[in-house]
Order: C-alpha cells, then sequence, then structure tokens
C-alpha cells in the first residue's frame, strides 16, 4: 500500500521550489495536501447571465474579455487601475483592480475568463470590483475537474494556479486514497450517518452533488473536534498522575515587590493572584488559564506569580507570540525586577538575538543562571535547557498551539526526571463559559474580571470610507494634542502580498499629504525584527507620532501615550480582532479614541460595525460575536485563530465541539485505552497531527 505521508516533493510536477511553497502552508505529505481544503467552491455547471445580474450581489460569471488597459493616476501618486470589459453575448460588463498594475499584463482581449465577486453599480452601470478571476484554456471544455462541476477554489501558494492545485489535489486523491484508514468505529460513524472517510477526502474537493460535499464537511468536522477532544481527555487524565515542583517559599520577594509597585492591584488581579499561589505549592503542576479583557492587567499578575517560582529557587520561562511583545515584556519587568537584581537575572530571547548571545542564554539557562526568561517561539529551540524550570507562563496563549505549549514545559532536566513544571496560559480573547469549558476541559480557569481604576472607556467613531479625511483630520488634532496614534491597515492572509503594497502605498501618501507636519513609521511582519525593534522603540520614547501598522499590533501592544486608533476598512477584521486592536489604546487616565473607517460591503460587515461601535466589554463582544456569525454552515469561516481546530470555528461550531466531546468522553469511558488499543489508525493520526502526543499522556 502506499504511504499517505510521502513527502509531496515526490508528486510529479512538483520540484523544490513548489514543495517549499507548499511547505509554507503546512502541506508536507500527501495526507496534509488531502486535507488542504478548499476556501470556497463554484457551481460552474449552470451560469448566470450578465443581462440577469443585479447590483451589490456575488457571482461566478462566464464571459470572454473584449479590451484591458491600465490607467495611472495622475493626482495620486503609486495609485493605478486595471479595467478589464467583458461580454457573454447577453450583455456587457467591466472589471476593475486597483494597485496590480501587472494584471494588465495577464488578461488580454479574446480570453475566456471565470470572473467571480461582488458586482456593483458604477456610473450607472454594473462593474466586478476587484473579482477573483480564472482564465480558461482553450481545450477548456475536456477538462473536467476546472468546468462543469461543483468546482473547489482554494488558497494558492505561490507558483501554483487554481488549475495545476487541482491537478494535483485529484493526482493524490486518485494515487493514494486506497491507503487512507478509517479511525472512527462503525457503529459511532453510522449512528451520526457520517459518511467514511476516504469518500469525504475525496468529495470535499471534487463533489458530484451538494449533499456529498455537505456530508464531507459535517465528517471532517467532526473528526477536527473529535480527535482535539481525544487530545485533551487523554491529557487530563495524564496530567493528574503527573508530579511537580512544591513552589512553597516565604513569599518575600513577592511582597516586597508589592509594596514597590507604583499602583495598588486590583480585587480581581489580587484574587487570581491567589489562585496562583496555591497552585503553586501543590506537588502537582498547575494548568491554569487566565483570561483577562485587553488592559485588564495579566502581566503584572504574571511578573508577581514568577517571584514566588524564583524565591524557591526555580527558573521561569515567559513565552510571548511575537518579537514586540517579547521585547515590551523584558522592558517592563527589567525594571520592575531592577530592585531585586541579587535574586532575579532576568534575559532575553528570540530570533533575532544574535548567535553569540544566544550561546550565552543557552549555556546560563543550563546551570541556571538566569531564573527568568523571556522570548518568542526562540524558547522552543533545540539547544535550550533549563536546569529547573519550575514555571512556565503562556502569554496570548491563543495564537500558539497545543503541542507548543506542552514543548515548552519539557525542556527542563528536572521534567526528565519526572518533575513537571506550573503552567499558566494567557488570554485576552474571552469566550463565552460553556465554550471554555468544551475547549480547554484540562484547565482551570481564572479570570480578571475588572479594568484597572480611573480607565474610561475608549470612545469608538464610525466614519464612512467616504469621509475618510474627517477621521483623519480628529486624528490630527488628538496628535497635536501631545498624543500618539496608531493607523491600522487589513492585511488578509490570503493576498498579504497585494495588500501589503495598498499599506505602503497609503502610508507613502499619507506622509506626504495630511499628516506631512508629524513624524510617521510603518511596522508590518515584513520588517526585519531588528528594524521592528527601532521603530517601537522610537514609538515609546515618542519620537514617533504615529505608527502605520498592519494587525501585526493586534496583540499585547502597551503604549499608554497612544490613544487614537484609526482602522481602515474596519468591516475586514472580525469582531474579537476589532476588540484587541481597541484595546491598544485607552491605556491611560486620557479619553481614547478609536475610529472606525468602514463602508460596510457586507450585512454582517455592519453588524460588527454596529457592535464594536456599541459594546466595550470583551465578555459582550463575544457574546455579539457568537450571536451575529450564528451557528454556522460550514466553509466560508472566518478565521478565529484561538485553538488547535483546523477546520472547525469553536464559536459558531460549537454544536459539534460539544457532540464530539461526549462521544469521546464514551469512546475513553468503554475502555479508557479503546481507541488506542484496538484502533491504531486513530492512534496514528493522532500522533501525526498532535507530534509529541504521546509524551502529554501518562501511560500508566
Ligand atoms: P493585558 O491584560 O492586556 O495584558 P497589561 O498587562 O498590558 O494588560 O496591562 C495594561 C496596563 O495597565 C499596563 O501598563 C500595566 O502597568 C497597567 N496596570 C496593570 N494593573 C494595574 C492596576 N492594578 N492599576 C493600574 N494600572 C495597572
Ligand atoms: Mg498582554
Amino acid at each position: 500500500m502506499k504511504d499517505i505521508n510521502t513527502p509531496v516533493k515526490f508528486l510529479k510536477g512538483v520540484g523544490p521550489q513548489r514543495a517549499k511553497q507548499l511547505e509554507n502552508h503546512s502541506v508536507r505529505t500527501i495526507e496534509d495536501l488531502l486535507y488542504y481544503l478548499p476556501r470556497r467552491y463554484e457551481d460552474r455547471k449552470t451560469f448566470i447571465t450578465i443581462d440577469k445580474l443585479e447590483e451589490n450581489k456575488t457571482y461566478t460569471v462566464k464571459a470572454k474579455i473584449t479590451s484591458c488597459r491600465l490607467h495611472r493616476s495622475w493626482k495620486r501618486r503609486n495609485f493605478s487601475i486595471v479595467t478589464a470589459n467583458a461580454t457573454d453575448g447577453t450583455g456587457k460588463i467591466s472589471a476593475v483592480w486597483f494597485n496590480q498594475p501587472f494584471l494588465a499584463k495577464t488578461l488580454k482581449a479574446g480570453q475566456d475568463c471565470f470572473f467571480y465577486g461582488q458586482v456593483n453599480s458604477y456610473q450607472g452601470k454594473l462593474q466586478f470590483n476587484s473579482p477573483e478571476f480564472e482564465i480558461i484554456s482553450e481545450d477548456e471544455e475536456k477538462d473536467a475537474l476546472n468546468v462543469g462541476r461543483i468546482t473547489p477554489i482554494y488558497t494558492t501558494p505561490k507558483f501554483f494556479s487554481q488549475r495545476q492545485l487541482r491537478k494535483l489535489v485529484k493526482a493524490s486523491l486518485d494515487g493514494f486514497i486506497s491507503s487512507v484508514k478509517e479511525i472512527l468505529p462503525f457503529d459511532l460513524r453510522s449512528s451520526l450517518k457520517l459518511p467514511n472517510l476516504a469518500q469525504a477526502l475525496i468529495n470535499v474537493h471534487f463533489p458530484d452533488t451538494s449533499q456529498l460535499l455537505e456530508d464531507s464537511w459535517r465528517r471532517l468536522s467532526f473528526d477536527d473536534c473529535f480527535l482535539y477532544q481525544m487530545l485533551i481527555l487523554l491529557r487530563k487524565s495524564g496530567q493528574k498522575k503527573r508530579m511537580a515542583f512544591s513552589l512553597a517559599c516565604s513569599e518575600t520577594l513577592l511582597n516586597q515587590a508589592l509594596n514597590n509597585l507604583s499602583f495598588k492591584l486590583t480585587d480581581s488581579q489580587q484574587k487570581v493572584l491567589d489562585e496562583i499561589r496555591q497552585d503553586l505549592i501543590k506537588p502537582v503542576p498547575m494548568q491554569r488559564l487566565l483570561q483577562g479583557d485587553v488592559g485588564s492587567g495579566k502581566t503584572i499578575v504574571a511578573f508577581l506569580s514568577s517571584l514566588i517560582a524564583i524565591e524557591a529557587g526555580a527558573q521561569v520561562a515567559f513565552m510571548v507570540p511575537t518579537e514586540i511583545i517579547a521585547q515590551q515584556h523584558y522592558r517592563v519587568l527589567k525594571q520592575l525586577s531592577e530592585k531585586f537584581k541579587k535574586q532575579i537575572n532576568i534575559s532575553l530571547l528570540t530570533s533575532s538575538t544574535t548567535p553569540a548571545e544566544k550561546q550565552n542564554v543557552f549555556s546560563k539557562i543550563n546551570n541556571s543562571q538566569i531564573n527568568l526568561l523571556i522570548g518568542t517561539h526562540a524558547l522552543l529551540s533545540e539547544k535550550l535547557e533549563f536546569k529547573n524550570l519550575g514555571f512556565v507562563i503562556i502569554d496570548e496563549q491563543h495564537k500558539f498551539g497545543v503541542e507548543q505549549r506542552a514543548r515548552l514545559s519539557k525542556k527542563s532536566l528536572q521534567t526528565k526526571l519526572g518533575l513537571w513544571p506550573h503552567c499558566l496560559i494567557m488570554t485576552a480573547t474571552p469566550i463565552p463559559r460553556t465554550l471554555a469549558m468544551t475547549l480547554y476541559g484540562d484547565l482551570d480557569v481564572s479570570i480578571i474580571r475588572q479594568l484597572p481604576p480611573g480607565r474610561i472607556p475608549v470612545q469608538t467613531k464610525v466614519y464612512s470610507e467616504d469621509s475618510v479625511g474627517q477621521a483623519y483630520e480628529f486624528l490630527k488634532q488628538v496628535v497635536s494634542s501631545g498624543s500618539q496614534a496608531y493607523i491600522i491597515y487589513p492585511i488578509i492572509e490570503e493576498s498579504k502580498v497585494l495588500e501589503l503594497k495598498a499599506a505602503k502605498a497609503m502610508f507613502n501618501e499619507l506622509k506626504k499629504t495630511y499628516f506631512k507636519d508629524f513624524s510617521l513609521e510603518l511596522i508590518h511582519s515584513r520588517i526585519e525584527q531588528k528594524e521592528q525593534e527601532r521603530i517601537m522603540d522610537e514609538f515609546y520614547k515618542g519620537n514617533i507620532h504615529i505608527l502605520v501598522a498592519t494587525s501585526i499590533l493586534e496583540v499585547g501592544v502597551d503604549v499608554a501615550n497612544a490613544n487614537c486608533m484609526l482602522v481602515e476598512e474596519a468591516d475586514r477584521f472580525g469582531l474579537s480582532t476589532l476588540h484587541q486592536l481597541r484595546g491598544r489604546v485607552g491605556r491611560s487616565s486620557k479619553q481614547g479614541f478609536c475610529l472606525v473607517v468602514s463602508s460596510s460591503r457586507t450585512e454582517t460587515g455592519k453588524k460588527r460595525i454596529q457592535a464594536i461601535a456599541t459594546i466595550s466589554d470583551g465578555f459582550k463582544i463575544a457574546e455579539a460575536d457568537l450571536r451575529i456569525r450564528g451557528p454556522g454552515e460550514f466553509f466560508g469561516r472566518e478565521q478565529h485563530g484561538m485553538s488547535d481546530l483546523k477546520i472547525v470555528d469553536p464559536v459558531r461550531q460549537m454544536h459539534i465541539l460539544k457532540d464530539a466531546r461526549m462521544h469521546a468522553i464514551r469512546l475513553l469511558a468503554k475502555d479508557p485505552s479503546l481507541g488506542l488499543r484496538q484502533n491504531t489508525a486513530l492512534l496514528d493520526v493522532l500522533k501525526r497531527k498532535y507530534p509529541g502526543f504521546e509524551s502529554m499522556m501518562v501511560t500508566a
């Protein structure tokens, strides 16, 4: 039998270069490719004709291009429009793209094309606004993968067209599907009327009917939740059997630091700190999730808890998702530990740490000279090994996977001897309680319910795209009065490159026009780490007035003097992202402002804008999010990124998650090892999906 773990580079037509691009999308093996699911589908069996189109609706149209031209603007630098005119015999339609001049070379008169997107009315005529398109080749009619069927549309890696990717997926299905093993027990599958796994994988890519398509998504979504639930259930029972350092100490350091604070902890912070203190002295590892709205003051609670571990003689690892937050925490905590230099040895480790310095950190960690290490994913480096890691803190945990969190806990000599560190994971993405229990069933939960005193809720103002000038004016006034500000542009994963261009272009324009009297900088994830560091440093110091950025600033950044944020095309962000972004301002006793610029193109977009404009409490935002999105259909999900689920959106599809949890509990109750000993296919998949899975469990 062929092995579905075969690397994709062995497929015909995949050279090293393409293999690398696939890898960027986490596709390494045939199995990964089979699970590389379409982001949407087009029914290319019947087409609507151009004469039937109505404005503000979304369509797929098949038409022949009659002309295509590029227009550069004289008024605005770096601004261009490509216009293609097309017809299907029943009428004419044009399509426009902004700032993508190269399209003028791709699209030519005479080509048959699919256009997909929203149709708007412009100067009395219908027009596609930046549609997706696919050029149909001459011998199209023979080509059954692309037309005349429900056609999958993927997020294409670089160097792949939709058509090439479809071909590759089809070839993998043809060659390897017979090696896909069923993982669910037959009675479970039949009671839920789920198709078998091989059928589901075939039909999720190339469905013959919409019913088959839906069944496939139902099956794959169930698996996604079921495997995740197996993981956390098994891990929970494993954790109970583990031993930990008891971090008992006199808490002198903690008390000194508390007295040294420039503010008083809120009751909520104090309560959570107490919960953690009680856990740390127990000989079983703490597994605690700390939830608290943006700005509620989680960092200080984490720091104060570390002091217990440090006084008890253990090392602390503090992992955060971005370089910017690592730098920031390092700066803040270093200052807080200044008075206790003798006891606290703090250090920073990120991907931009120089090799020499890294070596230095590795050895000092190894012999316990450093006892508080802050860093990014770099903390997972093979070469890093703690001597006696007693406490692990993970900030913005939704940006990490289960496996990464587990990996950090194992990076200590002591762990190898069977003593596990205590673990505190923090998140500002509030989720409804019932969901938290299902999603984080293996964790104890603490919540910081109040914001520090004196905070005034951020004022949120909505502007239409036509009146963005007023928003700029407002921002200008705020900055003129001595505050700093952010301007945020959406960069969505799919068309990163183009959108980045747009953000850069806008930055250049704003710098020369509206904000020419101010100092502006642009920051995004493609900028080198050192440079990011410099920019953030200048911003902290107040030397930059306005920071133009992407959602790289979504989490964690804490600059109190920045109290105005302008978000462009705000309806393109999810509600929780908007809330996180807004959380960057209003971090002082001054009134903060969030200027939301949006001409909502969709109904849900409008509702999100309305919600962000009227609700400031994070937990209420989470509920509104659930309400707006509703228990959803299967695909077309918005990225929520708060769990290890790959397919299912836990907020919208909580029912699947709950269902899967129930079935996983039942299966394990019947015989705690049934799923594993008898069903090796299930075990194999768990191992592949969650590397390091076995070591997360204690199999006694
Ligand atoms: P988050 O929970 O979003 O991570 P931070 O830990 O960044 O929030 O805290 C936000 C700001 O509030 C920080 O500048 C911090 O110093 C300050 N802060 C935290 N706790 C209090 C408090 N009890 N009183 C006043 N300010 C506080
Ligand atoms: Mg934080």
